[in-house]
């Protein structure tokens, strides 16, 4: 069971995105947000903190 990057819950369906994790609700979160919504910019600044830590 791998815990979420965004809300840091665990679930067994989410998906991986790159070093991330994202749970099934967050990920359908992602797909609704508008690249204008200010949500939006948090949740790929998220993203790319869990890359970063993991890659380097
Ligand atoms: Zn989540």
């Amino acid at each position: 069971m791998a815990k979420c990057t965004i809300c840091n819950r665990t679930s067994e369906n989410g998906i991986r995105f790159l070093q991330a994790y994202i749970c099934h609700t967050c990920e359908k979160e992602l797909l609704e947000l508008k690249a204008t919504d200010p949500r939006y910019r948090e949740v790929i600044e998220k993203l790319k903190q869990a890359s970063y830590s993991t890659t380097f």
